[in-house]
């Protein structure tokens, strides 16, 4: 990948460089880093010893400083301290990671460093009364722009296409994610569609650690051009738009189960394949093995978690306006999930099976609207958020200079624009 300073020597990119500057300094779409220092720890003195421990299953807290050899109430006020100061009550395993520091390979430990992400880091020092300190650093990031298209072809899945075009796994999820608004995974794909999404990549020291958001999408649907923007409004909320500052998240998404495939569609009448009559099918079918998780298509209230002979386990849901949704054929519900809770959008609130009227394990989904049963998949859907008269100049704004830096990235996939 080229260097920043590479981009900054091209005429036509250094405007688009501080184009861009100005575009997020407006927007400010980035992480304000509170505390500036190099990432990860580094080896400031040459006789100074550490240790980094990565917890795993089954490490507590305090097995761990026990381990290193500190005392009960020492371990006692570590805890309270990470606690009160930090927020940190648990580890989580394969994720934290603690680093241990001594004057000398037999002194006490003077400083432990938990670390619970790349970019955060919680100190803690024992002062010269014997009281343990807490302080959190934030890690400085180098968030750079990519962009990255591709194709669909014959036989293709957007997934495999997705790859295909070096878009990294936790991105094209968040990308199903947006995409499942507008589009069926299933049934919309086509040889020939065209795709494209911004995102950011985030670098530490020039070495890069993890992605990080969408900037930007583009997908050549049946229906037309689907496009999102990532926006920031005056209030500080981010959402995504269409190209006309739409909001882009829907109420209720046309298919709960990402990438799952239809296997019976929406029809005023069909013979049923137990029943073996005719009669109308009233949802969409996905096929989902036997626990695969069931999100909640949008947010709202459970007005119903029970079982009948047809839909045998389920959940209907009310949400905001008028629409309710239904899952069925449930192996078994989420915990905590009962008549009256509030779920949020995309909370698992039970998992696929094939209880009551049913041939395979599969989700059975209905949209409800003013308690009639509607197509989840062509139904028109409110968006949740759409922008005020100030947000939407602005983000005319914004997305024109968006649409401008993909037209100077479009077939250079080694350029980046530093945010
Ligand atoms: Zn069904």
């Amino acid at each position: 990948m080229k260097k920043a300073k590479d981009i900054m020597t091209t005429k036509n990119l250094t405007r688009l460089v501080v184009g861009m500057a100005v575009l997020m300094t407006l927007l400010a779409t980035y992480v304000v880093v509170t505390n500036r220092r190099p990432a990860l720890i580094s080896n400031t003195s040459g006789n100074e010893c550490r240790s980094v421990v990565v917890v795993t299953s089954g490490d507590t807290l305090s097995k761990l400083l026990s381990d290193q050899g500190l005392s009960h109430s020492e371990i006692t006020a570590i805890a309270e301290v990470l606690k009160s100061d930090a927020g940190i009550s648990t580890l989580r395993a394969d994720k934290d990671k603690i680093e241990f520091q001594r004057e000398k390979d037999d002194s006490p430990v003077s400083k432990i460093v938990v670390i619970p992400s790349p970019w955060r880091q919680v100190e803690l020092t024992c002062d010269q009364d014997g009281v343990w300190k807490c302080n959190t650093v934030d890690i400085e990031r180098d968030v750079r722009a990519v962009y990255r298209a591709g194709e669909i072809l014959d036989g293709d899945s957007f997934y495999l296409a997705g790859m295909r075009a070096g878009i990294p796994a936790g991105i094209l999820a968040d990308v199903y994610d947006l995409l499942a608004f507008e589009m069926d995974f299933e049934r919309d794909i086509r040889a020939g569609q065209k795709f494209s999404v911004m995102y950011e990549e985030n670098f530490s020291e020039g070495k890069k650690i993890d992605n990080g958001r969408v900037i930007a999408i583009s997908f050549q649907a049946l229906r037309g051009d689907v496009k999102m923007y990532r926006f920031r409004k005056a209030d500080g909320t981010t959402g995504y738009y269409d190209a006309e500052g739409n909001g882009a998240i829907k109420s209720l998404k046309r298919t709960p189960i990402n990438n799952a495939k239809i296997t019976s569609s929406f029809s005023g009448r069909r013979k049923h394949p137990v029943l073996g009559y005719t009669r109308a099918h009233k949802g969409v079918d996905f096929r989902a093995a036997t626990g695969t998780p069931i999100p909640a298509a949008g947010a709202g209230r459970v007005v119903a978690r029970s079982y009948n002979r047809g839909h045998g386990n389920f959940v209907k849901i009310r949400h905001n306006g008028s629409y309710e949704t239904l899952y069925a054929h449930m192996s078994r519900f989420a915990k905590g999930v009962n008549v009256g809770t509030t779920v949020r959008q995309g909370q698992i609130i039970g998992y696929a099976g094939s209880t009551g009227m049913s041939t395979g394990p599969h989700l059975h989904y209905e949209i409800i609207k003013n308690g009639k049963h509607v197509n989840p998949m062509t139904v028109k859907l409110p968006a949740i958020s759409n922008l005020g008269a100030a947000d939407k100049t602005k983000f005319v704004e914004y997305r024109k200079l968006v649409d401008k830096a993909i037209e100077q990235l479009k077939d250079k996939p080694n350029l980046f624009i530093q945010l």
